[in-house]
């Protein structure tokens, strides 16, 4: 009884009230109607309307000012090296700088741009390990980087694959980046690696930087990766014919990255509108790359699809949250109790020529970040690298 006491008063509640626009990340019902959040260590518990939810007790008060809340952004392609720098392009603190775009999770598509990356079927091994023990225990900024994905060689075994699980290795990277880049050994250790539960991705196009390679629709038909990765080019984009043929022929995640081509990036949209297949629509950036870092790359996409995809903003959100959440198994990603207290909250940008923040988005605006939330924690107010919102959420208690 008296550690039941004690454990309620420490418990941290968080009450999120005057939303203006609560965005659910969930493609089935996109918005919802609600105005209040309610979160308890860490969890969502309660959405609703305030004068209906018990608020008693929060710890933490946040007043939206009736500012828009969304589910904290998911980047599902990102090459990150080791603590907050990336050699691709020598920068520190690209990470810290992404949450300030709203990026809230991170999944790593093999951490290939270490210097010196070891392709020996046990090095390879070890650097994943490495990996991702060392990025589940750094979250700058409380992002969480979902890394440790090797890059499959040949020489690779089932039982490499039952060790790397065993490890705590929950995905590979781009198959297509080491030196597997036929249909049927890709098959092969996708399959290894699906029943030790393991997810895969792979590169998908022309090759992305001198000594990366093509991979065309036939290899990734073959290799039947859970994520076809960039469909729309890193950045050379497959023919348009390929592109809806990956749509059609494969029932896997159609990722789309920033660092891609982005009228392939339309022509998959238009196709899985098509297919009536939009929960398949996820968004990363393939970043650091050549073409640098984007700290609003996923907001940029966002607004990209929205504004020239025909596709509304609210639907738009879903690709960089709910759908990737589901897709990658994640507790983040959506508004509703049970998932991750882990938000962005956004307004339409100081002078933007549309009347609400969607109405901007669909315009192709950015929206402004006011504040972002990591389980429960605020992380960033204003944000330093958007557009300033309009208007922003306060800290009320
Ligand atoms: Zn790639």
């Amino acid at each position: 009884m008296a550690h039941a006491e004690t454990v309620k008063k420490t418990q941290t509640r968080l009450l999120i009230r005057n939303i203006g626009l609560l965005l659910s990340g969930d493609l089935e019902q996109p918005i919802l109607d609600a105005d209040t959040v309610v979160a308890v260590d860490g969890k969502i518990t309660a959405v609703g309307k305030e004068k209906d939810l018990d608020i008693e007790a929060a710890t933490l008060i946040i007043d939206a000012k009736g500012t828009a809340l969304v589910p904290g952004l998911i980047d599902s392609h990102v090459h990150p090296v080791a603590g907050d720098w990336t050699p691709r392009q020598n920068q520190i603190g690209w990470i810290d700088s992404y949450l300030h775009g709203g990026v809230t999770s991170m999944i790593s598509a093999g951490e290939v741009h270490t210097p010196g990356r070891p392709k020996d079927v046990v090095g390879l091994k070890a650097m994943a390990i490495f990996a991702q023990r060392a990025f589940s225990a750094f979250r700058p900024g409380g992002v969480r980087i979902h890394a440790g994905a090797p890059v499959i060689e040949h020489g690779m075994v089932e039982q490499d694959f039952k060790d790397l699980a065993a490890a705590g290795v929950t995905m590979l990277g781009e198959v297509g980046l080491g030196s597997v880049k036929d249909g049927a050994t890709a098959r092969q250790m996708v399959a290894w690696a699906r029943q030790f539960g393991i997810q895969s991705t792979i590169h998908t196009g022309g090759p992305s930087i001198p000594g990366s390679s093509l991979i065309d629709k036939d290899i990734v038909l073959a290799a039947d990766a859970d994520v076809i990765g960039h469909i729309n080019g890193g950045h050379t984009a497959l023919p348009d014919d390929q592109i809806v043929a990956l749509c059609e022929k494969s029932s896997r995640a159609l990722e789309v990255v920033h660092n891609g081509n982005e009228r392939a990036a339309l022509l998959t949209l238009r196709t899985a509108r098509e297919l009536n297949q939009l929960d398949r629509v996820i968004l990363g950036t393939d970043s650091p790359a050549g073409s640098g870092v984007q700290p609003l790359g996923i907001l940029r996409m966002i607004s990209m699809l929205a504004s020239l995809g025909e596709i509304s903003a609210e639907n738009a959100f879903c690709f960089a949250t709910g759908n990737t959440a589901k897709i990658r198994k994640l507790a983040c990603g959506r508004i509703a109790p049970g998932c991750d207290a882990t938000f962005v909250m956004i307004d339409k940008a100081q002078h933007s020529a549309g009347k609400t923040v969607l109405e901007s988005i669909q315009r192709g605006d950015l929206p402004g970040i006011g504040m972002v939330i990591v389980d429960g924690v605020v992380s960033v107010q204003r944000s330093r690298n958007t557009p300033p919102a309009t208007t922003s959420p306060e800290i009320a208690r």
